[in-house]
């Protein structure tokens, strides 16, 4: 059955309209899981004794241990629909807060999103986040609302209350599809079960039932609910089997990558939509230049890294040359061309647009590397992080010889996870590894000492920083150079919310064309003559220059530029990521021999003078915050609310359904370590309770002191709040 499984993929994949490529998102213990498994096991992928008890996706022992998916991987299907055939790929995606990176990536691999809900919870938190991030790529969601045995046969819902309950979940569904993307709501993404976009049923047991299906095979909502309650799970799974009618909606209302990508294209891709590999990707033409984005590395340790990503043009074969940009440019070779089939990965001898592709030999790709024939093309957008590396510990290794080996290590960790911030010193041997939560470093290193084979000691989690500028400078800044003959000036002031929110959405980026990049900037508020004078947005920086007919400055600006990077990286206070800082650049005075002006006297110079600016604009901590939504028993609501003012934090909202109440606060991330055991504890194991990052905000001032001098401490620096004067020199 494999051997022909796999005939049948091969040559599928060179018809785009038989294609769909899908990710099933969902809040996590909804049943992803148990829902993958039994498509899998109904495609005959795997057996239907495994299914459903082998975590067939989450194959990683780690994610077995803790029941909850981790890595995003791939398998195809056939499905036949109607007498036609069609090609299935299939992303996991992990279901749980830490990993929200994974979703991001997932989806932009994707074009479809079955949007997975639990009857008896309702939508949760993480329904609402990777609905967003689905909406945000223009991924197309339909709904299955799962557990519905446990409706009938445990909360004893009659035929008419379920016929309600479903209708709310539906409803909430699409006022979030609404409030996302108002556009694509109107545009037939509005949920609508008697049209067939919804459907519902169970994937422990097997079946699910759709509007379309009902009419197909002539089972009645009736006959569901009779059968259901009278336990005869088996009998539904005959008639109404989960893998049928999920499958079917996938292929009716899904659409293919023909159709997609000139949905999609657009939004993440910005380059010129008139040249070859713009053509090529709007209409998915195997003929065009090939242009993959790499959206997840794994290591196989036969073929060694293996880069997953999508052909949106052109075809790839083995052996093709091909670039990787943002690197060194130099060619890589493709070695193996082929597609995940469950953890098998199949070669085949070309692999055509529209397709997820697995390929050996890109060995200058990392995840979000966009990969061409060109050897210069529009790189794709960057992936999209709801969630910001925000708690990082250090690790050594335990034994000195294994030093070399433990940085090799991590370096492909950083590779494979890209909400890692991995930061290696080779000098110290004492190597910083930031990640999305406590549960995400403990994975991270857990993997580090388990699958890679390496013994290490790891500090306690340390929450990360930012430094941002409070006021807006009166006066420029100056900046000399140690040779004294370099000065440079500059204004800085505050990035205003709005601007801040745009560069985030790219809807201001370097990689844009310089005119759409200039009515943008009008648009949001600034002058002409600034807005066509961006030199460099770094993180949620930017660099205006605001001088005229300086000689030497254009050659100049690269190291101007790499000053500013330097600063940013670790701000005057306390070495933490600067954010939100508008820079302009307003007069500089330039030695006129080049030797006298190269990068060991510009970058200090500008170094110094951004950070003395920070320094006088009342540079301040920010710090990072969660959202935490915790639903317990009425009973138990005071020491759910303790918990969150108990540490720094509030409370905004409160609503009751049945017997139960959710509270819903934030607090700072510096505060919640051990939050898990605590709310346990204080509820006496009562509370459901999940967390969601918050952005930024200013530590209160009465403990900035305290918080700068504890950091420096850490860091090996002077023990004393600095001064503008010292960087003034
Ligand atoms: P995931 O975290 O979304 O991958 O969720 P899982 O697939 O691991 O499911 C979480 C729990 O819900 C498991 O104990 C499943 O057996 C159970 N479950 C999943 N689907 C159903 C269902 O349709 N009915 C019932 N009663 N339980 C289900």
């Amino acid at each position: 059955r494999g051997k022909k499984t796999v005939e049948r993929v091969t040559q599928l994949m060179n018809k785009p309209e038989n294609i769909r490529n899908i990710g099933i998102v969902a809040h996590i213990d909804h049943g992803k899981t148990t829902m993958s498994d039994n498509l899998l096991a109904g495609a005959g992928i795997i057996s239907e004794d495994l299914a459903g008890k082998a975590c067939w996706m989450d194959s990683d022992e780690e994610e077995q241990a803790r029941g909850i998916t981790i890595d995003a991987s791939n398998v195809s299907m056939v499905h036949e629909y109607e007498g036609k055939e069609y090609l299935i790929n299939m992303i996991d995606t992990p279901g749980h807060v830490d990993f929200g990176g994974d979703v991001t990536r997932a989806m932009r691999a994707v074009d479809g999103a079955v949007v997975l809900v639990d009857a008896v919870e309702g939508t949760m938190p993480q329904t609402e986040t990777v609905l967003r991030q689905a909406l945000k790529e223009r991924v197309k969601p339909v709904l299955f609302i799962n557990k519905v045995d446990r409706l009938i046969n445990e909360l004893q819902v009659d035929e008419m209350e379920m016929q309600i309950r479903l209708g709310k979940v539906i409803d909430k569904v699409n006022k979030l599809i609404k409030g996302m993307n108002e556009e694509m709501y109107n545009n037939g993404w509005k949920l609508d079960a008697a049209q067939g976009t919804v459907a519902f049923g169970s994937a422990l047991y097997n079946w699910a039932i759709s509007v379309p299906y009902m009419k197909k095979s002539g089972i009645s909502f009736k006959n569901v609910y009779d059968h259901c309650k009278a336990g005869e799970m088996k009998e539904l799974a005959k008639k109404s089997p989960l893998c049928d009618v999920i499958l079917d909606m996938v292929v009716t209302f899904l659409p293919n990558p023909l159709e997609a990508q000139k949905r999609r294209v657009g939004v993440i891709w910005h380059g010129d939509i008139n040249s070859p590999e713009g053509k090529g990707m709007y209409n998915c033409d195997p003929n065009a230049p090939s242009c993959m984005m790499v959206t997840d590395i794994s290591f196989d340790p036969h073929a060694g890294e293996v880069a997953t990503g999508r052909l949106f043009g052109g075809k790839l074969k083995r052996g093709d040359e091909v670039y990787v940009m943002q690197s060194a440019k130099k060619v890589n070779r493709l070695q193996q061309v082929g597609i995940f089939m469950g953890p098998t990965r199949v070669e085949v001898p070309e692999l055509f647009a529209g397709n997820i592709a697995a390929v050996t030999g890109l060995k200058d790709a990392v995840v979000g590397s966009t990969v061409s024939s060109l050897m210069d093309m529009t790189p794709f957008e960057s992936l999209e992080h709801y969630s910001e590396p925000v708690v990082t510990v250090a690790v050594e290794a335990k034994n000195m010889k294994d030093l070399p080996k433990l940085v090799e290590v991590l370096r492909q960790v950083a590779k494979e996870d890209p909400t890692l911030r991995v930061n290696i010193n080779e000098e110290t041997g004492e190597h910083l590894i930031a990640g999305m939560g406590e549960l995400h470093l403990e994975i991270v290193t857990g993997r580090i000492k388990r699958d890679k084979n390496v013994e290490i000691v790891t500090s306690e989690p340390i929450v990360v920083y930012r430094e941002t500028i409070v006021n807006k400078l009166d006066s420029a800044v100056e900046g000399k150079s140690p040779n004294r003959h370099n000065r440079f000036y500059f204004m800085l002031e505050p990035m205003p919310d709005h601007v801040v929110e745009l560069i985030k959405n790219h809807e201001i980026s370097m990689n844009q064309e310089q005119l759409e990049r200039r009515d943008a900037m009008v648009k949001a508020g600034f002058e002409k003559d600034e807005a066509k004078n961006v030199k460099d947005i770094y993180g949620t920086n930017m660099l205006l220059d605001m001088t005229k007919g300086i000689q030497y400055l254009n050659e100049t600006m690269e190291l101007i530029i790499e000053g500013i990077h330097e600063a940013l990286d670790g701000g005057p206070l306390a070495d933490e990521p600067v954010q939100n800082l508008l820079m302009k650049l307003v007069d500089v005075k330039l030695h006129e021999d080049a030797i006298h002006r190269g990068p060991a006297q510009v970058i200090p110079a500008v170094r110094s003078a951004i950070k003395a600016g920070l320094l006088l604009g009342n540079d301040s901590l920010l710090e990072p915050m969660q959202k935490l939504h915790i639903t317990v028993p009425q009973d138990y609501m005071g020491g759910a609310t303790a918990q969150i003012q108990s540490r720094r934090g509030q409370v905004f909202d409160m609503t009751s359904e049945g017997d139960t109440i959710t509270v819903v606060g934030k607090a700072p991330v510096a505060e919640l370590f051990g939050f898990a055991g605590d709310v346990r504890s204080a509820t006496e194991g009562r509370a459901m309770w999940n967390q969601e990052f918050a952005g930024f905000e200013l530590v209160p001032a009465g403990m900035v002191k305290d918080v700068v001098i504890e950091i420096r401490k850490r860091k090996g620096l002077k023990e004393e709040m600095p001064k503008a004067s010292d960087y003034l020199a």
